[in-house]
């Protein structure tokens, strides 16, 4: 009998995306500095030991800082559009391996093919976004105070940016940050989540051709593995930036150590994300909006909806809806499009899972969509959850707490300021939306008496951004914003320069120091 991976194409898929030597072989990329201890990849869907990934160590990290520190020096005497033109050519050689980097995000990670394909998508968006951005690292002219001087600002590569990225979105978010820094001139070293090794390796050696092409110096572009090159890289002086995404518990961490060298952080941390249902709301909208949110990637996005915060007039209608979807979710492996939920990433992530129904259960929680993890043919990975629905107080200590699985907590609401004053009550301040026909509603919601959160959507659901605009959260989701938008000035410093064409050397502020 065919294996699973045989059936969806896995084998082929990695052989294209040049990661040799798998089941059982030990596997590394282009310009991976790895010569430590074995990390494995477990797939999630069915349980496989993909391949074994050499770590770094503490001289591979080294080495790699070396070459990066080296390539810094010629790439960004490079002009931005040039370098811009090198990402175009990124861009170009992702959409040849779309398809089998969707399905390697999709087998290593546990995402639906659908959502893998989509990753890769925003990797490609991003590159062209970056393109665009090489002519545009603006700055603004001033008016001097001084007569015959000229002021304006400037901005210049940081150097090196250290990028330390999450298990659930294994390409996108390093590609959100690399194709910046590198048109803004940065070189960057990108250590993956030890969950999903594989799909670093496939991106380092998709854009390592590209470097090679281009001449450019492959230290623009390093990997390392293993998670202890995390804790080198927030005490490590030469990087002026860390861009770290994962949870708060690991992100204060990392705020505190790169603060303490005054180095510059972008955290993109843990989100707890409420979708206000008013009484104006197209229920059939809500339906897509909610369900989506709560069980996609199986309750594993930063945007996940974990809360629906429901007027009371709705309340009941809402919940009948849900339940019925709920009863037509059809679980199982992701990389076949008629299942809508695949399986969680690990084992541990399944223990979280089951603890917290516990806890909301013993907090007082009533339970609307039994939970519980799926047993039999094709859940051999013991991965695989039911998405469940609790009615929840958002006081609860668990419901302010960002699990990260499918159980959406149901509340209900009076009066919209109320529903606000909920939505807000969180330690987190990601995404944030609300369902509503009603003109004033929208525009309480979104206005600053409304949500507190970095992305405010109004009848669309919590998660799924597009690039373009900065993407980030405020609070415990740590202040950071990546993509789209101005992000981009955070990979860059700001010179402000004063030029003096006139003879006379006034000083400002009309201070007079005669000689
Ligand atoms: P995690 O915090 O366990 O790991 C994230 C990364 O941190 C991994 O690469 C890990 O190796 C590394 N790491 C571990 N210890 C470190 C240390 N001491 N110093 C530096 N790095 C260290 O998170 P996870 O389980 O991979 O991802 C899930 C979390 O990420 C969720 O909380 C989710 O909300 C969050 N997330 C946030 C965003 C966002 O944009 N806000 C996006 C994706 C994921």
């Amino acid at each position: 009998m065919a294996t699973l991976t045989d059936q969806f194409g896995i084998q082929e898929a990695l052989s294209k995306l040049g990661i040799k030597e798998i089941n059982n072989g030990t596997s590394t990329g282009s310009n991976s500095f790895a010569n430590g201890e074995i990390i494995e990849s477990y797939s999630p869907v069915d349980g496989t030991l993909i391949a074994k990934v050499k770590s770094s160590t503490k001289e591979d990290y080294e080495a790699a800082m070396v070459k990066a520190q080296e390539a810094f020096k010629t790439w960004r005497l490079i002009p931005a559009p040039k370098r811009g033109e090198i990402v175009r050519q990124m861009g170009e050689e992702l959409r040849k391996y779309k398809e089998p980097l969707g399905q390697l995000v999709s087998y290593e990670m546990g995402k639906s093919l659908q959502e893998g394909l989509g990753e890769v998508q925003e990797m490609i968006d991003i590159c062209d976004f970056a393109v665009g951005l090489s002519r545009q690292l603006y700055g603004l002219t001033m008016h001097s105070e001084r007569p015959m001087h000229r002021m304006y600002e400037q901005y210049h590569p940081v150097g090196i940016v250290g990028i330390i990225s999450a298990f659930n979105f294994p390409v996108a978010v390093w590609s959100w940050n690399s194709m910046l820094a590198w048109v803004c001139g940065d070189v960057c070293v990108w250590k993956p989540s030890e969950k999903t090794p594989l799909c670093g390796i496939a991106c380092q050696n998709i854009i390592q051709k590209v470097l090679e092409r281009n001449n450019v110096p492959e230290g623009v572009s390093c990997l390392i593995n293993g998670r202890e090159n995390g804790d080198r890289m927030n005490t490590d002086k030469r990087l002026p930036l860390v861009s770290f995404t994962g949870s708060t518990r690991v992100g204060r961490h990392v705020s505190k150590t790169v603060a303490e060298r005054f180095g510059n952080t972008i955290l993109e941390l843990g989100g707890n994300n409420a979708i206000i249902v008013s009484e104006h709301a197209d229920l059939s909208m809500v339906l897509v909006g909610a369900v989506f949110g709560a069980v996609g990637t199986a309750g594993q996005r930063c945007t996940t909806t974990r809360r629906l915060i429901i007027h009371e007039s709705m309340y009941d209608k809402t919940i009948d809806v849900l339940k019925n979807a709920y009863g037509q979710l059809k679980i199982g492996n992701p990389l076949d499009s008629n299942n809508h939920v695949g399986p969680l990433i690990d084992k541990d992530s399944v223990k979280n899972y089951l603890e917290a129904i516990e806890k909301a259960k013993a907090e007082g929680g009533k339970v609307i969509v039994e939970g519980g993890v799926m047993q039999g043919e094709g859940y051999e990975s013991g991965c695989y959850v039911k998405p469940c629905i609790i009615e929840a107080k958002n006081s609860f200590e668990i419901v302010q707490h960002e699990t990260f699985a499918p159980i959406l907590y149901v509340m209900k609401y009076t009066n919209l300021e109320e529903a606000i004053a909920m939505q807000n009550d969180v330690p987190q301040g990601l995404s944030s939306s609300i369902f509503t026909q009603n003109m004033r509603e929208m525009e309480l919601f979104l206005s600053q008496a409304g949500s507190d959160c970095g992305i405010a959507n109004v009848n669309i659901g919590t998660s799924g951004a597009e690039i373009g605009g900065a993407f980030g959260g405020e609070k415990e989701t740590g202040g950071g914003r990546e993509s789209g938008s101005d992000a981009w000035k955070a990979y860059m410093r700001r010179q402000t320069n004063t030029i003096n064409y006139g003879s006379e050397l006034p000083l400002a502020q009309g201070i007079r120091f005669d000689l």
